[in-house]
C-alpha cells in the first residue's frame, strides 16, 4: 500500500476497526516517511462465477431478486427474504472460498427457503435443480412429507 501523498512503499497500522456488521476492516495508517495519516478498508471479496464464466460480485439483492420471483403471491415479506438473502451469504462464506459457482448459489438458496415457504422451495427448486419431469416434483413433495411425518412424530413424542 503506497502512501497517498508521497508514495512511499511502506506503511504501519497504527488502528483497525471492524465495521458493525462484520463484513469489512478498517485500517488507519501512517507514513513512515511524511508522518502523514490515511485510511483503507478491507472487504473480504466474494465473487460468483456465472455459467458463461464470467465472475460478478457475490449482492444480497441479486439474491433477493432471484427469489422474490418464486414467492409471487406466497406470505412472504420482504424481512424474510432480506434475511434469507443473509442466511445464504453467511453460509457460502463459512465455506472460506473467495470464489463460488452460480449453481452453488442457487443450491445454497434451497435450505432457507425450504424453511420459509415450501410452495417457493418447489418453484425454485424446479428451476435451480432443472426439475425435468413430474417425477421431480413428486420426489421433492414426497422429501417434504417425510419432513412432515418426522416433525408429527417428534411432536407427539414431547407430548
Ligand atoms: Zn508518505
Amino acid at each position: 500500500m503506497h502512501c497517498p501523498f508521497c508514495r512511499n512503499p511502506d506503511s504501519r497500522v497504527v488502528d483497525s476497526r471492524t465495521s458493525e456488521d462484520g463484513s469489512s476492516i478498517r485500517r488507519r495508517r501512517q507514513c513512515p516517511a511524511c508522518q502523514r495519516r490515511f485510511s483503507t478498508s478491507e472487504t473480504a471479496s466474494l465473487s460468483v462465477v456465472k455459467r458463461s464464466g464470467v465472475t460478478e460480485t457475490f449482492s444480497r439483492d441479486k439474491i433477493v431478486g432471484g427469489v422474490r420471483k418464486a414467492c409471487q403471491g406466497r406470505p412472504v415479506d420482504e424481512d424474510d427474504l432480506a434475511l434469507l438473502a443473509q442466511q445464504v451469504e453467511e453460509a457460502i462464506r463459512s465455506a472460506g472460498t473467495a470464489e463460488i459457482d452460480a449453481g452453488d448459489v442457487g443450491l445454497a438458496i434451497l435450505g432457507p427457503l425450504r424453511d420459509l415457504d415450501e410452495v417457493a422451495y418447489l418453484r425454485f427448486a424446479s428451476v435451480y435443480r432443472g426439475f425435468e419431469s413430474l417425477d421431480d416434483f413428486e420426489a421433492a413433495i414426497r422429501s417434504l412429507r417425510e419432513d412432515h411425518a418426522e416433525q408429527a412424530d417428534a411432536d407427539s413424542s414431547t407430548q
